[in-house]
């Protein structure tokens, strides 16, 4: 039976199954990371592509089953725990970098994406099954009415790529939504790197909780002689505004003469 407190939402479309580990593209020998194996059932097309695979799983029951169900498909390497609090360095580092596949607990799917992304010198890439409207949001740009906090923290670290559709019909139970498979690959160097990324955090959010406001308002409680000094159009709405343009403004902000 399916605990919904633990977001659990089994896949049993084969074809579906294998088209997402066909574009995760596995390769024997790369160090990969499946978060919320479940039943396995991505767990078990996944295993004997990578040869040896680490598991992080929340739920007691699912994890006790899981060296039984995938006897002698690889070596498995179980940790039973919550993703959300795991420490990602015991696992990798810079030169050991990890591939990260999961079909994620959707109510945690937001802080999850945001733990991993302070982790992103330790990940190649990151494939997950989501609800589709947080992937329009991951992937949304500068004017697209999901664009957001999300899309601009995201997309400051990753490259996003919607990949394909999957219908709630190919889920037991099916969840009330659309899902999508997405993936997000870490900027190798950053594009647009920031002084002072908290403040920059601070900055995004504070612009996005007036998205209907112009800037000026929306950023009133920052000094305005710095914010004009950032060289961006304070006329426009925060929706409008790209990565970069949010990186001068930061930067406007720690340049301020106090
Ligand atoms: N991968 C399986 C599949 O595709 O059928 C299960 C997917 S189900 C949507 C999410 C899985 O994540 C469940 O097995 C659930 O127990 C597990 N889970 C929920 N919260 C978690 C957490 N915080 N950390 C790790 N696993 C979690």
């Amino acid at each position: 039976v399916a605990r919904k407190r633990f977001g659990q939402n089994f896949l049993h479309d084969e074809r579906v199954i294998a088209q997402i580990v066909a574009s995760f593209a596995p390769i024997p020998g790369q160090s990969v990371v499946e978060i919320g194996p479940g039943l396995a059932a991505l767990t078990k097309v996944l295993l004997p592509a990578v040869e040896r695979l680490q598991v992080i799983e929340l739920d007691r029951d699912l994890a006790a089953r899981l060296p039984n169900t995938l006897a002698g498909l690889g070596e498995l390497i179980i940790h039973e725990g919550d993703a959300l609090k795991f420490d990602f360095t015991r696992i990798a580092s810079s030169e050991t970098p990890i591939r990260v596949i999961g079909n994620l607990p959707y109510n945690i799917s937001t802080p999850l994406i945001f733990h991993l992304l302070s982790h992103s010198e330790l990940i190649v890439d990151m494939t997950f099954m989501l609800q589709k409207e947080v992937i329009d949001r991951l992937c949304a740009g500068p004017g697209d009415s999901a664009y957001g906090r999300l899309s601009v923290m995201t997309q400051y670290r990753c490259l996003p790529e919607w990949l394909f559709d999957v219908p709630p019909e190919a889920f037991n139970p099916p969840p009330k939504v659309m899902s999508a498979i997405i993936r997000l690959t870490p900027h190798a160097a950053l594009p647009h790197p920031c002084r002072d990324e908290k403040l920059l955090g601070e900055v995004v959010g504070t612009a996005f909780t007036m998205r209907r406001k112009t800037l000026r308002n929306a950023l009133g409680k920052y000094p305005l002689n710095a914010l004009e000094s950032a060289g961006v159009n304070l006329g426009a709405r925060p929706e409008t505004l790209s990565v970069a343009d949010y990186v001068a403004i930061t930067h406007a902000l720690l340049d301020e003469p106090t």
